[in-house]
């Protein structure tokens, strides 16, 4: 059997480079014919992009927030304090810029059945994007789905794709149910003024939004807000099944030193790994993770958010055993199959063997 091929980047042309708040773009992606295939996705996915900033090789997970089959690849991206890529890009990206960018992967991604589906979603700030993708995908795809959001914000400034979603709301009146939450700027109906916290989703559990009515549930944006809403959707007995999240900043991940490609056998553990069909072998100790380890003695590996969040790194674990620091990406089915993270798995036995390549 051939080994399928390591995620590999591929450069794309910037196209439009749209500002949608004083802090965020939507930078639009041309998809060439020849990599159509490739950049196939489904709503709610994310991209790997990379760049060249200050000297600097830095990539970043950025997920899609167009529906699919347009031929281009569109994401939102926000601005966070002295933030590297984001800055970067919504201060100097134009069009015609060529970014490196990996094809789409996730499991945050709308049911492939949407007949009679009530999909809400609690989301703030760029927590949005993938959601935006579900939503404009889904209430077209299916005339029998309904979506409801929940989107938190600072203040009606600062909401990403703010007229997108008001048409969206406009065009599919009965089937979109659009709320939003802003922690600055008071509102007329007081429930909509101040943070997504518990007390204020209880209070929209229990008169707006019906979670027996509910069949799935999407949350996205920072750890808090995840936290909150899945805490209080349980209470409500939502069944974990049925509520999906993404994570999009855990904490801060330590850069991963790269040396010549090589074989390295020093250390008390010994890891084995197969990368593009090439296996390589290195020596390591338990307190290192086995993407440091692994990129001592190659080039290329898969990587982007190093936080456990966007499942970039993700392998197979073959033998041996490992203890994941944080897991924000793999669904149990995954972790199941043997899957990893290897940004977050430290190895526990003398050996280990990973394959990147199923
Ligand atoms: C699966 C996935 C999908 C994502 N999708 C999107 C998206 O669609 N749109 C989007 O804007 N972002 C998204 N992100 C976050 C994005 O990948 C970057 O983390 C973010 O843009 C910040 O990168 P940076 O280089 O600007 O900041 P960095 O230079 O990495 O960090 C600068 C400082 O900001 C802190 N920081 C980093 N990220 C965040 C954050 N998200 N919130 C608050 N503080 C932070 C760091 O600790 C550091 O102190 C996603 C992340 C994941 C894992």
């Amino acid at each position: 059997m051939t080994a399928a091929p390591p995620p590999t980047f591929h450069p794309l042309e910037v196209t439009d480079v749209e500002e949608l708040t004083d802090e965020s773009v939507a930078v639009t992606f041309d998809v060439p014919a020849a990599l159509q295939d490739l950049f196939t996705f489904v709503p709610g996915q994310h991209v790997t992009v990379r760049a060249e900033i200050d000297g600097h090789d830095v990539r970043r997970s950025y997920s899609i927030s167009c529906p699919p089959g347009e031929g281009r690849l569109r994401v939102g991206i926000k601005r966070v304090p002295r933030g590297l890529f984001s800055t970067f890009a919504t201060t100097e990206l134009a069009p015609g810029a060529v970014l490196e960018v990996m094809p789409p992967v996730g499991e945050f991604v709308l049911p492939t059945d949407l007949r009679d589906k009530h999909i809400a979603a609690i989301v703030a700030g760029s927590g949005i994007t993938p959601v935006m993708s579900m939503i404009n995908s889904g209430l077209r795809l299916d005339e029998t789905c309904r979506f409801t959001l929940m989107y938190g914000n600072r203040t009606s400034m600062s909401v990403m794709f703010l007229e997108e979603l008001e048409d969206l709301k406009d065009r599919f009146r009965h089937r979109f149910h659009l709320m939003h939450i802003l922690s600055r700027e008071p509102q007329p109906v007081d429930l909509f003024t101040g943070r997504i916290d518990s007390e204020k989703l209880e209070r929209i559990l229990s008169s707006l939004v019906d979670p027996r009515d509910v069949d799935e549930w999407y949350l996205c944006g920072p750890y808090g807000l995840i936290e909150t809403a899945r805490k209080t959707l349980e209470l409500h007995g939502v069944g974990n099944g049925s509520i999906h999240d993404e994570l999009f900043f855990a904490g801060d991940a330590p850069p991963v030193p790269v040396v010549a490609e090589d074989e390295a056998q020093e250390g008390s553990v010994h890891i084995g790994f197969t990368l593009g069909g090439r296996r390589s072998t290195v020596g390591t100790e338990p307190d290192q993770t086995l993407l440091e380890a692994a990129m001592r003695v190659r080039q290329g590996l898969p990587f982007s958010c190093k936080g456990g969040m966007c499942a970039t790194c993700k392998a197979r674990l073959v033998d041996g055993e490992v203890e994941m620091a944080k897991n924000y990406a793999l669904v149990a089915e995954e972790v199941a199959a043997g899957y990893i993270l290897t940004c977050q798995s430290h190895p526990t036995t003398d050996t280990v063997e990973i394959d990147f390549d199923v």
